[in-house]
């Protein structure tokens, strides 16, 4: 629930308005996770509120510590569904990576997430806890989070299939008096839902945006990511070149592409890339080069360094910024594409 709503539901149970501004902060802010341990309210209260509401849905099931620091945590929902966020600290700045959707409805033939198929979309309240918890976890309960901390909607799932509960779940994150991760702190990936681009486009306080796109070529990208049958290239980049006229000042949008070795990965391809943007005029975006991360049911080896590197210096020489995405926890699958609920 939202501030607004918490408002009707305490009105609703005959309690005065401040309190659901103490329940919101509660949550929010101060990160309790139990009635219980709202211990300014009255226990009345608290005991009215037990059986009327649940505060918390998710509970870990387990939490994994990769050699690099990157910590996976596998949830469960109420009715048992696994849900999976991840904890990617680096110098400058952590990042929570957290999932929109329990599996995938989406068939990205390299990605481990797409052999659960889609479970179920998360609500709201699903998608706000997994970072509460993370928090929890790394900073301790109502510890300080330090300035900075970014989220990603890369986890497992299509966020722009989950949309509405999506952006709820942003705004009660960016409130001020809650957890307060404002929208320029988030970037959401999409696979390419293209009418969900031109809606997020239009947001008047929207996050940043990255696009998966993995091929410049339909008939590849059509086998890689069979979204693509559905809006493909043509579709896709018109929808981009659309949301690049809603960058902020300085800002810039990334394209996402994994690197499969010999799949996507010859000089052509990087050629190819380029041209693509050009044909689009896009100017304002960085391709992020994500090495494949593999598994034992994907029939996919990562491109070696050596093919990343010329593939980055090849779109570099056409004018276009590259980045080479640095994997993270893959000894404990949690790096892009690993989530697939593994115990
Ligand atoms: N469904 C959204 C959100 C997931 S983001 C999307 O596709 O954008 C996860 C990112 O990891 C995507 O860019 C995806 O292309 C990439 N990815 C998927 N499987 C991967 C793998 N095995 N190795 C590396 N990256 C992978």
């Amino acid at each position: 629930m939202d501030r607004r709503a918490l408002e009707e539901f305490f009105l609703s149970l005959g309690e005065p308005k401040y309190r659901s501004m103490q329940v919101f902060k509660a949550v929010h802010e101060r990160r309790l996770q139990s009635f219980d341990e709202i211990t300014d309210l009255p226990k009345k209260l608290r005991s009215k509120l037990e059986e009327a509401a649940d505060i918390s849905h998710l509970v870990v099931e387990s939490r994994y510590v990769s050699t690099d620091g990157t910590r996976r945590y596998l949830m469960k929902t109420a009715d048992g569904y696994p849900v999976e966020a991840v904890f990617i600290p680096s110098e400058n700045r952590d990042t929570i990576c957290f999932s929109s959707q329990s599996g995938c409805p989406l068939k990205c033939d390299f990605c481990l997430t797409a052999k659960l198929g889609l479970l179920r979309n998360l609500t709201p309240g699903e998608i706000v806890e997994q970072i509460i918890i993370v928090l929890n976890d790394v900073y301790g309960v109502a510890g300080e989070t330090p300035h900075g901390t970014n989220l990603v909607g890369m986890g497992a799932g299509e966020p722009f299939l989950n949309f509405e509960n999506l952006i709820a779940a942003l705004e009660i994150m960016a409130d001020e008096d809650g957890l307060f991760i404002v929208p320029n702190r988030v970037t959401i990936s999409t696979a390419g839902i293209v009418p969900k681009i031109y809606e997020f486009a239009g947001l008047e306080n929207r996050p940043h945006l990255a696009i998966s796109l993995s091929s410049a070529k339909d008939g590849l990208r059509d086998t890689l990511m069979p979204i693509n049958k559905r809006w493909n290239l043509d579709e896709l980049m018109t929808a981009a070149k659309e949301f690049e006229g809603s960058l902020r000042r300085g800002e810039r949008f990334t394209f996402e592409y994994v690197m499969l070795g010999g799949v996507n990965d010859s000089d052509a391809d990087a050629i190819e890339l380029a041209r693509l943007l050009e044909r689009y005029q896009l100017s304002r975006v960085k391709i992020n080069l994500i090495p494949h991360n593999g598994a034992e049911q994907l029939d996919y080896t990562a491109s070696t360094p050596e093919r990343v590197a010329r593939f980055k210096a090849l779109l570099e020489s056409k004018g276009v910024s590259a980045y080479v995405r640095q994997p993270r926890g893959r000894d404990i699958y949690a790096a892009c594409g690993q989530l697939a609920a593994m115990a």
